[in-house]
């Protein structure tokens, strides 16, 4: 099919539309725009979360039972460093360690993110074009009743326990687009919002002020990550309910009122789509296979071609 994509894509949910749209679409049609308000130093290493689990995904490496990190992945480097005494809370595994090496010595040498991610997508036949939404550092922080949590912390080292009262985008004042960020959206006849967390994976992405401004006027089409009042995984519905919202494909739609043209929704929950006052398709959304993905991705390009008509 050819349309020209732009993708806002967070991590495994993200990934999963990503894939499926990678499946359709001619490799130069599609560009992923990826959260790296995730993005964190451990072991001194500079760990970007989701833009490796995009990568890992389309270049067939990523672990197809956890979504993230890399399939046929051992763990003796951490349970060494560990057993001297270094901090337990995050795993790296053998396999993924030598990516956040490589782009750690990278960084330190002076490239930058967009580079890298550039060179390592080479490394790994992604024909995609891969970004990360800045090369300027933003750290989403999670405002909870036990304080304010850097994201890594409350998601793997606080398992997502605190009670939630806010989010916060510390550097995003100064954050610009990576280099051939707005030129893909300027290019794009559709931006997809993948169904990732509306609140930590894509909200990071759209309070870059040039990539805000840069969407506006495009045809955006949102995948709700909600089905049936709950999350497939992570702590997007527990995040809605602590902010008292109702969680629902009604409240995702509601989140990015005044910016879509579009709305994706599942079957499960047919019945809310007359209360949604956009064009809306209704479809199975649940991606448990990869025929699924795809299947998925063809229902979302022909839906945003009835919308471009
Ligand atoms: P994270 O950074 O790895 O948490 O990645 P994302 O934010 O991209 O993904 C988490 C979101 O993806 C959750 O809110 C899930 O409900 C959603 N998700 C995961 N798998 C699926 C799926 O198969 N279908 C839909 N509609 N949403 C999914």
């Amino acid at each position: 099919m050819k349309l020209k994509i732009v993708a806002l894509a967070g991590g495994v949910g993200g990934a999963k539309l990503v894939h499926g749209l990678a499946q359709i679409l001619p490799p130069e049609d599609l560009t992923v725009v990826v959260n790296t308000g995730d993005d964190f130093e451990h072991y001194s290493l500079y760990i970007c979360p989701d833009l490796d689990t995009v990568c890992y995904t389309l270049a067939g490496l990523a672990n197809p039972e956890t979504g993230w990190g890399r399939v046929d992945e051992t763990w003796q480097a951490i349970e060494n460093a560990v057993r001297l005494g270094g901090p337990e809370w995050f795993n790296l595994g053998d396999r993924d360690l030598g990516t956040h090496l490589e782009r750690t010595r990278r960084l330190k040498a002076g490239q930058t993110l967009s580079q890298i991610t550039r060179d390592f997508c080479k490394s790994w036949g992604i024909r995609q074009t891969i970004l990360p939404m800045s090369d300027h550092p933003v750290r989403t922080i999670v405002e909870t009743g036990e304080g304010d949590l850097a994201f890594q912390e409350y998601f793997v080292h606080r398992r997502c326990e605190p009670k939630v009262t806010g989010f916060r985008f510390e550097g995003v004042e100064t954050a610009e687009a990576a280099p051939g960020v707005l030129e893909a959206i300027d290019a794009a006849e559709a931006v997809i919002i993948c169904p990732s967390n509306p609140w930590v994976s894509i909200d990071p992405i759209l309070v870059v002020g040039d990539i805000r401004r840069a969407i506006e006027a495009k045809t955006i089409v949102a995948v709700s990550p909600i089905i049936g009042g709950q999350t497939v995984k992570g702590p997007a519905a527990k995040m809605y309910a602590e902010l008292d919202i109702q969680p629902s494909a009604r409240a995702v739609a509601e989140h990015y009122r005044g910016m879509l043209s579009g709305f994706v929704l599942d079957n499960m929950d047919a019945e809310l789509a007359s209360n949604i006052n956009i064009p809306t398709l209704t479809t199975d959304t649940l991606m448990d296979s990869l025929t699924k993905r795809a299947r998925l991705a063809r229902d979302v390009l022909n839906f945003i071609r009835r919308i471009n008509k």
